[in-house]
């Protein structure tokens, strides 16, 4: 990151260092030493090799890996009702704009990285590209540009429209050439696409099976939005790599039964499939399953040892990304501990973006790509709304005590 080598080395010292949280592994009176980017050396404070930094930042609390936000349409305006119309409406400049205001609300949060999985073409991807070259500060963005769609389908106005094998071959590579980073196929209907619906699956299975071979082949995987029951068993039998939402809507188009949900989560947690629920504390929604229900959800999935990843869907009708903490909230209400939750904040999402080998704990050789917070998250989440100091590539790029 060309930004990022502006940034002067950096030893951050802390009361405490969680350096990953599965299991918790935390060093007392610590220090993370930051160059050209990465993360150079951690340990406990008083064997620092304080000389080779050009500065210190001493803070109270504790210091963690940055956060990722796995689903989210950095494009979309969460203020306006209908984001789809009002990002296609506007000029591509209004579109930046917005991308670069939810970019650095992100960052406020302790968000480091985020998947998008869904915009206009291009808009993000260019956003992308302008962070690389500091223009703007934001998080790192793993992109979809535009997701794969079948005619008229759920959010078919900035998708690629496919309906047989060979284009949606075509649309793969096409993504791929224009740099996307994970291909999004829109495998049921949605609740904001007038004209389809959550229950129906959208494409045959073999079109599902041939667009995750042909991302595969490139190195890339594939999150398939899917809300009901019948469109998380279409995409586990294509071996999708992440399913979204999985909000398990039954035939009835209300929530099925627990048996159900019990049987599909084994079948999730063996095949190793990511799970990103999108569900918020702070963001009831219109949703067709009770909020309670959907926790319950969560439960299974996570008991069942599915790999769960924090994921809001910000961009949508109201969930902007300030309200990153909730998501966090909501996992801990569904009964994961601290810890746990945390797992699926940093390492385990980061694996799911394909940045497992990059970031996602704290360790030499890793990007510097860090928070620090007032006291421990461990103990309490809420002390995560606020961060002292968020770095991206070891350089400090928001926080209360910057
Ligand atoms: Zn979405």
């Amino acid at each position: 990151m060309t930004a990022s080598t502006m940034a002067p080395s950096t030893l951050v010292t802390t009361e405490k260092v969680i350096t990953s949280f599965d299991p918790p592994s935390t060093i007392a009176d610590a220090a993370i030493g930051v160059r050209d980017g990465l993360i150079d050396w951690v340990g406990p404070k008083d064997a620092a090799p304080v000389d080779r930094y050009e500065q210190i930042v001493r803070l109270p609390g504790t210091a963690l890996p940055g956060l990722v936000d796995a689903h989210v349409h950095l494009s979309f305006d969460p203020d306006v009702a209908d984001p789809i119309s009002d990002a296609l409406d506007s000029v591509r400049a209004r579109v930046t704009q917005t991308i670069e205001s939810n970019g650095r609300r992100f960052l406020e949060r302790g968000v480091t990285t985020v998947r998008d999985l869904g915009s206009m073409r291009g808009v993000v991807l260019e956003a992308g590209r302008g962070l690389g070259k500091g223009r703007w500060l934001g998080p790192r963005i793993v992109a979809a540009d535009q997701p794969i769609t079948r005619p008229q389908g759920h959010a078919w106005r900035i998708g690629i429209q496919s309906d047989s094998v060979t284009s949606a071959q075509a649309a793969v590579r096409d993504l791929f050439d224009r740099g996307a980073g994970v291909v999004k196929i829109m495998v049921t209907g949605g609740r904001m696409t007038v004209g389809t619906d959550p229950l129906t699956v959208e494409f045959p299975s073999q079109l599902i099976a041939a667009v995750v071979d042909a991302a595969h082949d490139v190195g890339l995987s594939v999150a398939a939005h899917c809300l009901s029951v019948a469109g998380i068993r279409a995409a586990l039998s294509a071996q999708v790599d992440s399913i979204e939402h999985g909000t398990f809507i039954g035939p009835n188009g209300l929530g099925c039964d627990e048996e159900t949900v019990e049987r599909l989560a084994q079948e999730i947690a063996q095949s190793g499939t990511y799970l990103c629920p999108t569900i918020n504390a702070d963001y009831p929604g219109r949703h067709p399953i009770p909020f309670e229900q959907r926790l319950r959800w969560v439960n299974i999935l996570h008991r069942a040892g599915v790999k769960v990843i924090v994921g809001n869907d910000t961009g949508i009708p109201g969930l902007p990304p300030d309200l990153y903490p909730g998501a966090l909230r909501a996992l801990e209400s569904a009964g994961m501990n601290s810890a746990q939750v945390l797992h699926s904040a940093t390492a385990l999402a980061s694996q799911a973006l394909g940045l497992g080998r990059d970031s996602g704990t704290l360790a030499p050789g890793l990007a510097a790509d860090l928070i620090v917070v007032e006291g421990d998250p461990l103990a309490d989440l809420r002390v995560l709304s606020v961060p002292a100091l968020v770095m991206v590539g070891g350089r400090t790029v928001a926080g209360s005590r910057t």
